[in-house]
């Protein structure tokens, strides 16, 4: 039942629907593209540093004490699976962190969003400027509007609507805007090793408007097979007596094996999950060969491969299955392929998390049949979840316009998050 209080400020979100699409599109019109690795924000650092310092300010125009800070990748620790890569240039990226206490006793809770974006993709694939926020037809386009600058901006403006509405919140809240969600979520991971902690989060990213509880890990890496080489076109001896060995046509028994693997973890029991697909591996790069004349010296596969949260030995598995194949033939078996990993970790919560609980609520409240979701990827609540152990939840628009040229929010969804994230926050800190 939404109480007296919680209309006022959702009837505030509504008559100030102009004030949520015009901040929205100005953060769009920053261009907080996700750098490549080893570039630092590059081009684009100005973008990200005057779009940090517009959070900034907002947030301190909400009584919130900023802290904002650029992160230096080699000084970050060693979480396992964390995916943290210490080479990274991060430099022109800050993150944003604002805080408010209540010197109340209720539940604190964290709202959290990333502001890069992936790049826009061909430019004449985009009807509208993509670094400008367009208006048309009841929909917001631009690159981010859905994923997930709107996110940011719902969260932002539904904290200054309560606090327009004149109410005092009872418990504590933590603004977290980050870089490189769409790279190597270490813009979260570097709040979670500051310490930013709270009884619960939420994270604004599209979900179709149901409660996003579950994300699979993800692990890619390469395999090298190696051969020997050898004139293409002579005959060779055995390759224990010198000969040349082709290391394409020794790949070929590895790419099956991944193959076979994949197919297997599809039906088997423990790879099964209520909101996910099952584990699932593919061999995604082939560079092989030197030149055409001369028998292949070395085939890199490179693969990617998704899993539940409750595999923990995946890297193990793929190894063992490698390892095994290998064995079955004489020049692999003393030549065996080599094996890098690396890859961040999926999470989940439990559904009867009550911040779980809550979410669902919200949104049955606001008119919309939901439930809870998975998603086959992950977000920046990994770390949340895994490292500041702080059950996270993700609510929010259609995911289908997502990295899409074109990209929009239809004001509709941009609203209603609005609304569900300020209900979320009267009922969680009360
Ligand atoms: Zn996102």
């Amino acid at each position: 039942m939404i109480t007296e209080k919680e209309q006022k400020v959702l009837d505030l979100i509504d008559e100030n629907q102009d004030e949520i699409i015009e901040y929205l599109s100005k953060i769009i019109s920053f261009k907080t593209v996700t750098p490549e690795s080893g570039k630092g924000a590059g081009e684009n650092k100005d973008n990200y540093r005057a779009l940090a310092a517009i959070f900034s300010a907002t947030l301190a125009d909400m009584d919130f004490e900023v802290d904002s800070w650029e992160i230096d990748a080699s000084q970050m620790g060693n979480f396992e699976n964390s995916g943290v890569q210490h080479d990274r240039d991060m430099s022109g990226m800050p993150v944003v962190v604002g805080q408010m206490k209540s010197g109340g006793t209720g539940k604190s809770l964290i709202l959290n969003g990333h502001y890069d974006v992936v790049p826009a993709g061909l430019a004449e694939n985009w009807t509208y400027d993509p670094f400008k926020g367009t208006l048309k037809d009841g929909k917001l386009y631009g690159r981010g509007s859905c994923d997930m600058k709107g996110g940011v901006a719902a969260m932002i403006k539904a904290v200054k609507f309560i606090r327009q509405a004149g109410i005092k919140l009872n418990g504590d809240i933590t603004v977290q805007v980050a870089p490189d969600e769409e790279a190597t979520c270490m813009g979260t991971f570097s709040c979670c090793e500051k310490g930013y902690k709270a009884d619960a989060a939420i994270i604004p990213e599209p979900t179709n408007m149901s409660v996003l509880i579950a994300m699979r890990g993800n692990s890619g890496g390469k395999i090298t097979i190696n051969g020997r080489a050898g004139h293409a076109e002579m005959t060779q001896p055995h390759w224990k007596e010198g000969g040349a060995v082709n290391a394409i046509t020794k790949s070929i028994k590895i790419l099956q094996a991944i193959e076979d693997l994949s197919e297997e973890w599809r039906t088997r029991p423990d790879k099964q999950h209520k909101y996910l697909d099952p584990d699932a591996i593919q061999t995604t790069v082939i560079h092989g060969g030197e030149w055409s004349i001369t028998y292949p010296e070395k085939v890199e596969l490179s693969f990617n491969a998704n899993y539940i949260p409750a595999t923990k030995n995946l890297e193990q598995e793929i190894t063992d299955r490698i390892m095994k194949v290998a064995q079955t033939d004489d020049w692999l078996s003393e030549n065996p392929p080599e094996i890098e990993f690396g890859g961040m970790y999926g999470a989940e919560i439990s559904e009867d998390e009550p911040i779980a609980q809550l979410g669902i609520e919200v949104l049955k409240e606001l008119g919309y049949d939901t439930g809870f979701s998975g998603m086959g990827s992950l977000t920046d609540a990994i770390h949340l979840i895994n490292y500041a152990k702080v059950p996270t939840i993700s609510i929010g628009p259609s995911d289908k316009p997502a990295h899409m040229a074109d990209e929009f929010i239809t004001v509709q969804e941009l609203i209603d998050q609005t609304k569900a994230i300020a209900l979320a926050i009267m009922r969680w800190t009360a």
